[in-house]
């Protein structure tokens, strides 16, 4: 439940604050409550996961060859990214993944602190993950626009946490890395319009399957001396990576997989199982319904709706962003967060994403109450 009751200070009557400042992705769970969950249920007796070791012949010997085979399996599927010729390997989190990517692409160039760049509107995590430790490896650096010199690791979101907009790469050194985050590349977010076949990219079932508590990301790595020394990164931060959270993650992405091959929906009738056509609906959903409260109060403007052919559905759809990307037009309103929690709506200031106060970042993934009670909210505030 997305809700807290903020009675705490004196003389103020307790009221419900709508937490869409995170994207926690509990909209997903009603698809997994339904006739698919059944086939994602993991049971696992004590004897088996004791060993610290998955796959020894592996670069990533704590990758379970199970998840891997799903990994590849959903990307066959989709068509979002390549697997041919790509080592996998498994993170808690993308987030971990993440910062083994800074630890192996700074490793060799890294005199000094390479700088950490990516553009602005940035995911606001980037930059406490990579300054947390005070690496002597990197650094964060802000905006790539704003970036001058040949060595940096470029951080490219596609689609963009928080604004939804199609990235690609800025910088063009030829000593430069980039790093793509994939987390939104699936079919309920945006159209699938390209195989992504770039040298680093990273998903995460948080965002694919909604599963963000299971903690699994994934990296498609195509080289090995990489691959390798993010995997010890892995190894010698958290000696590999829960092999009960992989299995449960390879549960959940074969069920989504077989979902499409069993062409189960003929028999079930609608898309009750298949996830990604049963979350676009959802996403489209909300955000007309997100669309109609915004003209409705005449106050906000959102991005515009982009449209492109998805080559996984092979229909022509709209994007459906994750985050609603919101901006105030009237002038008075300075700091848009402060303004939208007097009316009862918590959101993250376009501030903590490299951009101005007059814009705020909101879900779009959290439950439909938590939703249904923010849109009405949005319309009526003039
Ligand atoms: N990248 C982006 C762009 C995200 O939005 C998130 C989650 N908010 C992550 C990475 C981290 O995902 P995980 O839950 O796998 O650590």
């Amino acid at each position: 439940m997305s809700a807290f009751t903020s009675g705490k200070k004196k003389n103020t009557k307790p009221c419900v604050m709508y937490l869409l400042r995170r994207g926690d992705p509990t909209m997903f769970e009603t698809f997994w409550r339904g006739p698919i969950g059944e086939s994602a249920t993991l049971v696992i007796p004590g004897y088996q996961t004791m060993s610290y070791f998955s796959d020894v012949g592996n670069l990533c010997w704590f990758l379970e060859p199970g998840f891997e085979r799903e990994v590849r399996r959903l990307h066959s599927l989709v068509g979002n990214a390549a697997v041919e010729g790509y080592h996998v390997l498994v993170g808690t989190g993308s987030s971990q993944l993440f910062q083994a990517a800074l630890y192996a692409l700074a490793l060799p160039i890294a005199d000094a602190p390479v700088s950490v760049v990516s553009t602005t509107p940035f995911y606001s995590m980037y930059p406490p993950l990579t300054d947390f430790l005070n690496s002597g490896l990197y650094r964060w650096a802000g905006d790539a626009n704003a970036f001058d010199g040949n060595d940096y690791i470029e951080v490219i979101c596609s689609p963009n946490n928080p604004d939804g907009s199609i990235r690609e790469a800025v910088l063009k050194s030829k000593s430069g890395k980039d790093i793509h985050d994939l987390a939104y590349y699936w079919p309920q977010y945006t159209p699938i319009t390209h195989m992504l076949a770039h040298d680093i990219m990273l998903f995460t079932v948080s965002k694919c399957t909604g599963h963000a508590g299971t903690r699994i990301g994934w990296a498609l790595v195509k080289d090995k001396e990489v691959a390798q020394k993010m995997s010890k990164f892995m190894e010698q931060s958290t000696i590999g990576v829960s092999k009960d959270a992989q299995l449960r993650a390879a549960k959940v992405l074969g069920a989504v997989t077989d979902g499409y091959e069993h062409q189960l929906a003929a028999a079930a009738g609608g898309d009750a199982n298949l996830l990604f056509h049963y979350a676009r609906r959802k996403m489209a959903h909300r955000w007309c319904a997100l669309r109609a409260a915004v003209a409705a109060s005449g106050i906000f403007s959102l991005p515009n709706e982009v449209a492109g052919f998805c080559t996984f559905t092979k229909d022509t759809v709209t994007s459906n962003p994750a985050f609603a990307w919101l901006r105030c037009e009237k002038q008075e309103v300075e700091d848009l967060e402060s303004f939208l929690r007097e009316n009862k709506i918590i959101t993250r200031s376009g501030t903590k994403f490299g951009a101005d106060q007059k814009v705020v970042r909101i879900s779009m993934v959290d439950t439909d109450e938590a939703f249904g009670i923010f849109v009405n909210r949005l319309a009526t505030i003039k």
